[in-house]
């Protein structure tokens, strides 16, 4: 995770992805496969690199796919706006045909349907009735007569021209993305790591710090997830991550008290997604402004509100 505070597309890509309720979705595009628009936005990358990005992040643990699709591309140049074609495997015409093989059981002739006119054997010339059976298919070339049992499938590839055996294609598989528990847990706690949250704040002429270590009267120290400061005015916050049934009165209790042991008039509980109505209660008796927010845009708005209201 310590590559999330180096790379600058992360938390782009992390915000984008937070602010999707059901993750992040590919749109099927004819030429790229599959693209993820909102991602390219934001990190200003190309469709091809914008989805080996993400790609990336999955194989680094940073964000979970779940497969929902794959097609078959260029090999040469990772595009999809291919077609496929069957094609002779020894001369590569198109003129080929499909035929059926039958077996007459009585006495072992193999051949082709065709041949046995009026249902009758070519080789014992018995009626064959019910006495045979259907083994499969061949596929046979009009212009040099090879015959083939595997279909043979060639792509073409509008964007770079070249011609492919279908083995070859270059498989891109489309996932649906959202963030893993630890990303996601990261970019919770650590909201100023999204890049909009202190850009609402600061237009707003608030300053936000993380991580501010302050000392109370009782001479203990005490550290909080942030601090706002606009004009003099400060408030402390803390940051949970709960689920909205949570009560969160150990994170309350403790917020008051250092609120109380540093003589902050304001504190604020940031809490993502929420805690429940009775925690909320807890907190109004405790003097803590309850902040519920979905991500970090949204908790920065709210913040901005409580400033203006006092
Ligand atoms: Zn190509
Ligand atoms: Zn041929
Ligand atoms: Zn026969």
């Amino acid at each position: 995770m310590t590559e999330l505070r180096k790379d600058p597309l992360v938390p782009k890509t992390i915000g984008v992805i937070m602010s999707l309720r059901e993750g992040l979705k590919p749109t099927l595009d004819p030429s790229y496969g599959f693209r993820y628009p909102q991602v390219e936005q934001a990190t200003k990358l190309g469709p091809l690199e914008a989805r080996k990005y993400l790609e990336h992040l999955r194989q680094e643990g940073i964000l979970k796919g779940e497969l929902q699709d794959k097609v078959l591309c260029c090999p040469n140049c990772n595009m999809c706006n291919v077609t496929f074609r069957f094609k002779c495997p020894n001369c590569k015409g198109i003129d080929l045909e499909k035929k059926q093989i039958m077996e007459h059981i009585t006495c072992g002739y193999i051949g082709e349907r065709g041949q046995f006119v009026n249902s009758t054997c070519p080789k014992c010339k018995a009626k064959i009735d019910d006495n045979y059976r259907l083994v499969g298919y061949w596929f046979e070339c009009d212009t040099c007569k090879h015959r083939f049992g595997e279909v043979p499938l060639f792509g073409t590839c509008k964007d770079c021209n070249i011609s492919f055996d279908h083995r070859e294609g270059a498989i891109v598989s489309a996932y649906v993305y959202t963030l893993s528990d630890e990303a996601r847990d990261f970019a919770e706690r650590k909201l100023t790591f999204l890049g909009n949250f202190e850009a609402i704040l600061s237009k707003e002429g608030i300053q936000a710090k993380t991580d501010v270590v302050l000392s109370g009267i009782s001479g203990a120290k005490h550290k909080f997830d942030l601090v706002f400061e606009r004009e003099g005015k400060v408030m402390v916050a803390d940051v949970v991550v709960a689920e909205k049934k949570t009560a969160a009165d150990v994170p309350i209790i403790s917020l008051f008290a250092k609120k109380y042991d540093i003589k902050a008039s304001r504190a604020a509980l940031i809490a993502i997604p929420g805690i429940s109505e009775n925690g909320k209660r807890m907190a109004d008796g405790y003097d803590i402004y309850v902040v519920e927010a979905n991500n970090a845009e949204e908790a920065a708005l709210k913040i901005v509100n409580l400033f203006k209201r006092d």
